[in-house]
């Protein structure tokens, strides 16, 4: 065979395999097509993530916000949420994207409990576009994921605080530590509970590989942070490791009381 004949069939065989991969595309959008993460409805072309009606109503965290959590304030004169008014946090600062609350609150509970895995990169990215202003005064040097204890982790096939962590890693260029924070004890749902027995509940949940050295600056990350004890106590891990700057990340946070 000719060298010309050679490179004719090698490109009529590349045109059909790239043939049949558009169409195999298609038959997969057909048949899965791309849904909006918030309501459900199937996307259009023009709507890569979500769809423009979602997009135009997504519920972003929104001036004024406490300088300390994130949370949103009604007064625009106080510094701090009654909160962080009222007690000292082991964390430096943090930031969420969202209010937990509506379409989002639904989309988060659907990603969780019926592993819809595929919403993470438009949280990922909603999550950037929020801290964008302060990533780059925060600096921090890696990020942590809130860990989930290996069987919750194991009922529910994934992490969703990893999987998010990872997607930001990408869009930011800072590094995941994955394994640095562990959690060693499983603990029960403490939505229902009081601030007291939220924080009996979470005594000595997390540990700290001491393979694993941390730099002086950490951002930890999470899903949602509703009465921030979880996100306490992982900082009070951190803090008595020496970690000298921690900050927070979440996809969503509570409106709480004021
Ligand atoms: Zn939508
Ligand atoms: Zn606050």
């Amino acid at each position: 065979m000719n060298k010309q004949n050679h490179d004719q069939i090698i490109s009529r065989k590349k045109e059909k395999t790239g043939w049949l991969r558009s169409a195999g595309e298609s038959l997969l959008d057909l048949l899965y097509p791309g849904r909006c993460p918030v309501c459900e409805r199937i996307l259009l072309r023009n709507e890569p993530m979500i769809c423009e009606k979602c997009a135009r109503e997504l519920p972003w965290v929104r001036e004024p916000f406490c300088r300390k959590c994130g949370r949103m304030i009604s007064d625009p004169a106080r510094e701090l949420c009654s909160d962080c008014e009222s007690r000292l946090h082991y964390f430096d600062e943090g930031r969420a994207a969202f209010l937990y609350e509506k379409g989002m609150r639904r989309s988060v509970d659907r990603m969780k409990f019926h592993n819809h895995r595929e919403y993470i990169p438009f949280y990922a990215q909603s999550m950037a576009a929020a801290s964008a202003s302060v990533l780059p005064v925060w600096r921090p040097e890696c990020i942590l994921p809130v860990p989930m204890h290996p069987k919750k982790r194991a009922e529910r096939g994934f992490d969703q605080s990893l999987l998010l962590a990872s997607a930001l890693g990408s869009l930011t260029g800072i590094r995941v530590e994955e394994r640095a924070l562990v959690r060693t004890r499983y603990t029960k749902a403490s939505k229902k509970l009081g601030r007291e027995s939220r924080k009996k509940n979470m005594r000595g949940v997390f540990a700290l590989d001491p393979a694993v050295r941390l730099p002086a600056r950490v951002l930890l990350l999470d899903d949602i942070y509703t009465t921030g004890t979880t996100m306490d106590t992982a900082s009070h891990t951190l803090r008595m490791s020496g970690v000298r700057e921690i900050y927070f990340l979440t996809l969503c946070i509570g409106r709480g009381e004021e």
